[in-house]
């Protein structure tokens, strides 16, 4: 089998590509990745020497290009490609759009003309908006998205859906919660609280911290993906989560608990417009028709996860030395 995967040099890209080629000795990889901001080849210096995997950087709104490399065998594209961070959507809202859903018919068109044997559109379960205190995401919940990100990752997933109606291209959709784990960019909640711990810092949280997110950890996520590539229903969307919802203030405290530090370091600052409040996703589908079971529940997802940060210290802090910073003071101002 040859796999086209996208955004391959993120964080669940990057933890997707080294779990499929560890777990299918004779699969061949074409990892495809602009590396933005947020795509770091140093996520794949492990597979260096790996003969199984190509790494080409391109851009997936590249249609040329894509219909290039879907050309040389691919049977089977998982589009990880998009813009992911919902702060950065409010602010420059229009790059969204172009990656996540012009980006996504790029490849769309390409498989088609290829005839590929499935196409994974790997989306969010922010897609469905937000949840009371009660109930949970279902693949039947209306999509109803708050931010630009969200709205533009729904975009990009109608299209595949259409794409299926239209032209009967082989694809499902799988939509998860927040994942977790070894080689997230420390924007995000987890790495940004652990690093900050870490030094110290103030650890800024939104609001009054309540707001609650049913915590993937990464590998049981790419577990799921690769059920979905090979027993996954044509046309079907699939919600993968973990039963782990906790506030933000819960994940903090734990953080700070594990690393030994005062909760004094929590500050919390002005909530970010549009916050969805909760999410709680129900992987009942995928679990009943595929089998799959998440391996971690959040309390050891998490320990293996800080144990991460600390053994790797390196990779994040030359992360924090570049872009990142100037992106971060932005957005929180100098603290
Ligand atoms: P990420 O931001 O870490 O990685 C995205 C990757 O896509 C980066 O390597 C970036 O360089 C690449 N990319 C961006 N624009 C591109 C373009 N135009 N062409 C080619 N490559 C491009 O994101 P992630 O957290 O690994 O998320 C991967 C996917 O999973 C995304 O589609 C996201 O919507 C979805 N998802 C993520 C989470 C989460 O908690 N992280 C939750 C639900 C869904």
């Amino acid at each position: 089998m040859k796999l086209l995967v996208t955004g391959g040099a993120g964080f669940i890209g990057s933890n997707f590509v080294m779990y499929m080629l560890d777990q299918h000795p004779d699969y061949e990889i074409i990892n495809v990745d602009a590396l933005t901001y947020a795509g770091n080849l140093e996520n794949l210096k492990s597979l260096e020497n790996n003969t199984r995997h190509t790494f080409v950087k391109a851009d997936i709104t590249d249609a040329a290009e894509m219909d290039r490399l879907i050309s040389q065998g691919v049977d089977i594209v998982v589009n990880f490609a998009a813009e992911s961070h919902v702060d950065r959507s409010i602010l420059e809202p229009d790059v969204f759009v172009r990656t996540n859903v012009n980006g996504t018919l790029a490849l769309l068109e390409a498989a088609k003309k290829h005839h590929i044997t499935k196409f994974v559109q790997v989306s969010t379960d922010e897609v469905y908006g937000s949840l009371g205190p009660t109930g949970l995401f279902t693949e039947e919940t209306p999509l109803q998205p708050n931010s630009p990100y969200s709205a533009s990752k729904a975009g990009g997933d109608l299209l595949v859906r259409a794409y299926h109606e239209t032209f009967g291209l082989p694809v499902n959709i799988t939509r998860c919660s927040n994942n977790y784990g070894p080689y997230q960019f420390p924007e995000k909640l987890i790495p940004l609280m652990i690093s900050h711990a870490l030094a110290d810092k103030t650890l800024p949280v939104y609001g009054d911290g309540l707001n609650i997110r049913d915590w993937l950890y990464v590998e049981d996520h790419c577990s799921a993906i690769d059920l979905v590539i090979h027993q996954g229903r044509n046309g079907e969307v699939y919600n993968i989560g973990g039963n782990n919802e906790r506030t933000n203030v819960h994940i903090v405290k734990t953080i700070l608990e594990q690393l030994g530090k005062p909760d004094s370091l929590i500050k919390y600052v002005q909530d970010r417009p549009g916050h969805d409040r909760r999410y709680g996703i129900d992987p009942a589908k995928t679990m009943s028709e595929l089998g799959w079971k998440s391996k971690h529940t959040f309390e050891t997802g998490i320990k293996e996860t800080i144990h991460w940060y600390l053994d790797n210290q390196e990779w994040w802090t030359r992360i924090q030395s570049g872009v990142y910073q100037q992106y971060y003071a932005k957005q929180y101002g100098s603290r």
